[in-house]
């Protein structure tokens, strides 16, 4: 038999590796023994830098000061020195451009004098500042082509690591990526910007309660979920290679509803490849440290200790890359594609934020004391005010063609952000909201109900699986995000948003303060205001259900249920304060992230709908026609013996291929409709609106019918590997 999806199972079946457990490389000592050995982390600077070198760096890291280009060359020279003595022969400068992965251009540190000697260097400048043209990446129309220059330039927050394949090693160092004019070009500087405006708006408000603060980092630990198939059945979907997720496959009998996969054993092939992503990752100083089965079959998850967000994010896109290099050492694919599959659940990527200090103290993490209790609630209803005030852009920023599949589809949090506290703490706003201050002993009052609190982050453990945005005890849990994407577009929107929302909370306490109360009494009168407005944006019931999208509507809570719906926001006021008033983003920067988004939109659906149309025309229908005629012949058959009567199940049979034949027919004439349409439409929002209105619902129409053909043609004959197959081979 030739078809693909037999030579992909017989590939499979035949392979002379074993593919267990054995096969992992992965090292059996201690990881804290190697951890971080791939890193030019602090270790490594204070043994490779001069102690000026080494403070400079230092001091870049922690306020932002500049390195002169003197400086530069004395760290580029340690870097090299480092990398070289570990097998480094190139060095590359790993960017993160707005096609949502890593982009390295890699340069050797061998080169030719001007007089031909060859020596190997790697200056300063080359450290600093790189020019990798780079027209080719999504700018929004910010690089016009005879300027299409894009420069890459260090990020000195973010160490350098050795990048090994092979033999082959590069030292690669991370770096934002901008246009001439400096205009961001990547995730990475908007979410810098974002994070150096939290920490100066923030700190004022924490020294309300502690001097010593002077520095606060976001935290971030994200949970990537993901999936694993075999590589041979991958390579037979080109669907799956083609844009990452099935169009078409007809859900097994059994997919996740025994609930046998959550949390279950996990297959010793899949075992392995997880102990070598995790080897690979401790030798970078990612620290993922949890790993379970999900929900769905063959789903996973891969969790980190928490991090200051740049880091994490960095960690978090560099092991996205890592998943797909050692999977295929195990002959296995990882799609990270938020819904792979129909009718069984699809991946997110929850992102757990929070804010610390350089004291060491978790900004929202109810204390023992009463100074640490009014602390808690500062930051605690102020995350809660700017979510309600921002919903939409933290909506906009995780929308993607991707995740549309996963939003408001009753196993992912819905479109509509609302926030989740749990009843301990929704009891607690509601009688601060409501207390008053006769007696003047109102302050101490609140301060002994909180640290009534029973233990949250214990107490937590039922907690609302619908929501977007939870809170988590010590946390809050952005759970919208999608799997395949970077973080730093949303965690850039929770840090900007939290930033202008303590600078208006540190304005409105100043002034009573100004006129004459209290610092606390200021600061209970202020959040006590911000509680009574709250009430629309949380919600502790179902998330999934009608009745909230019909209470939503009424709360004034948008639901906006597609990518270019979610992404108007973009061109409206409320994004340019919340992005210009921030410096995370000019206007100019703001348009063409929008652009290069519904760009992203508009090409992926292009690509799905062609890939849908060939998969149609080659592999379905083919197949369909055989067994087609194959009925035909036996209703002829039957017929020229007069026994017609006997063939009722055949004609059904016969029927139900016609109709599902008219419907595909249908459907691909439409889809040329619509893409004429779509060409001639007058702007790229007119584009999307064409993707999303007219060319997906045909394409929900073909895998209809093609995934009713599927349950009846004969098996021998269909040519895509099935979802049982792709499931459930271990
Ligand atoms: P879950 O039950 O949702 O799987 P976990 O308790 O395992 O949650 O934690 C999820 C993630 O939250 C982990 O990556 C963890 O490091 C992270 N996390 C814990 N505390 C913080 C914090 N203060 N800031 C950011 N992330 C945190
Ligand atoms: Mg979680």
């Amino acid at each position: 038999m030739s078809l693909s999806r037999f030579n992909a199972l017989q590939n499979m079946e035949s392979r002379t590796e074993p593919f267990s457990a054995d096969f992992a490389e992965a090292k059996a000592e201690k990881i804290a023994s190697y951890f971080g050995e791939n890193v030019f982390n602090d270790d490594a600077m204070k043994k490779y830098l001069p102690e000026n070198a080494y403070l400079s760096v230092k001091a870049a890291v922690q306020s932002g000061q500049k390195l002169t280009r003197d400086v530069a060359d004395v760290i580029a020279k340690g870097m090299k020195s480092w990398s070289e003595e570990q097998g480094c022969t190139h060095f590359a400068h790993w960017f993160q451009p707005l096609t949502g992965k890593t982009a390295e251009k890699h340069d050797s540190f061998f080169t030719l004098t001007h007089d031909g000697r060859v020596i190997e260097e790697f200056t300063g400048s080359a450290l600093v500042q790189q020019e990798p043209d780079g027209s080719s990446f999504p700018s929004g129309g910010m690089r016009s082509t005879f300027e299409a220059r894009g420069y890459t330039v260090w990020d000195p927050s973010s160490p350098a690591f050795i990048l090994a394949v092979g033999e082959g090693k590069t030292l690669c160092i991370p770096t934002i990526f901008v246009t001439y004019g400096g205009e961001a070009q990547d995730y990475k500087l908007p979410l810098l910007r974002s994070q150096s405006f939290l920490d100066k708006s923030a700190v004022p408000v924490a020294k309300m309660f502690d001097e010593n603060v002077h520095k606060i980092t976001a935290t971030l630990g994200w949970e990537q979920e993901y999936f694993v198939v075999d590589d041979a059945l991958f390579n037979a979907r080109p669907d799956l290679a083609m844009t990452g997720r099935t169009l078409l496959g007809r859900p097994a009998a059994k997919h996740q509803q025994l609930e046998d996969h959550y949390f279950g054993s996990i297959p010793e092939r899949v075992y392995a490849f997880m102990r070598d992503l995790e080897t690979e990752c401790y030798k970078l100083g990612i620290p993922v440290r949890t790993r379970h089965n999900e929900v769905a079959p063959s789903q996973y998850e891969v969790a980190p200790i928490f991090e200051e967000i740049n880091v994490a994010i960095d960690h978090n896109q560099l092991l996205m890359d890592l998943m797909e290099r050692v999977a295929r050492r195990h002959k296995l694919r990882v799609l990270l594609h938020e819904k792979p599959f129909a009718g069984v659940n699809g991946s997110g990527k929850h992102n757990n934020w929070s804010l610390g200090t350089n004291t060491g103290v978790n900004l929202l993490s109810p204390g023992k004391n009463p100074g640490t209790n009014l602390r808690f609630l500062t930051f605690f209803v102020n995350t809660i005010a700017a979510v309600h005030q921002y919903a939409d852009i933290l909506r906009a920023s995780i929308a993607h063609a991707g995740n549309d599949h996963r939003l408001g589809a009753n196993e992912a949090p819905p479109a509509i952000i609302s926030v989740f506290i749990g009843e301990a703490l929704t009891n607690l706003l509601d009688q601060i909201a409501n207390s008053q201050n006769q007696d003047g002993q109102e302050v101490k009052r609140v301060l002994d109900l909180i640290a009534k609190l029973p233990n949250l982050e214990l107490d937590n453990t039922d907690r609302n699986r619908t929501s977007p945005f939870a809170f988590t005890g010590n946390k809050f849990e952005i759970r919208a995000v999608g799997s395949s994407q970077n973080c730093a577009g949303p965690m850039a929107v929770m840090n900007a948003m939290m930033g202008l929302q303590l600078t208006e909370f540190k304005a409105d306490v100043d002034q009573l303060v100004a006129g004459g109360t209290t610092q606390d009494e200021a600061i209970l009168t202020v959040l006590k205001a911000y509680i009574r407005k709250l009430k629309p944006i949380c919600f502790e019931g179902n998330n999934y259900s009608d009745e909230w999208k019909a209470e939503a509507e009424k709360r004034g809570l948008n639901n906006f249920a597609t990518t270019p719906e979610a992404l108007d926001v973009l061109g409206k006021k409320l994004a340019q304060d919340l992005y210009g008033k921030s410096g995370v983003m000019n206007d100019v920067e703001l348009e063409a992230y929008h652009a290069v988004q519904l760009h992203s939109y508009v090409t992926k659906l292009d690509i799905e709908s062609k890939s849908l149309e060939e998969l149609i025309n080659s592999f379905v229908l083919p197949a369909t026609l055989r067994y087609q005629k194959e009925l035909a012949d036996n209703v002829a058959a039957l017929r020229a013996i007069d026994m017609l009567k006997g063939a009722t199940l055949q004609l059904e049979l016969l029927h139900r291929v016609s109709a599902n034949m008219e419907v595909i027919h249908g459907g691909l004439q439409k889809l040329q409709v619509a893409y004429a349409k779509a060409h001639k439409a007058e702007s790229l929002r007119a584009e999307a609106d064409i993707f999303c209105h007219q060319v997906k619902p045909q394409m929900e129409a073909i895998r209809e019918a093609a995934d009713d053909l599927e349950a009846i043609v004969d098996d021998q004959y269909w040519p895509l590997v099935k979802y049982r197959e792709l499931l459930f081979i271990r």
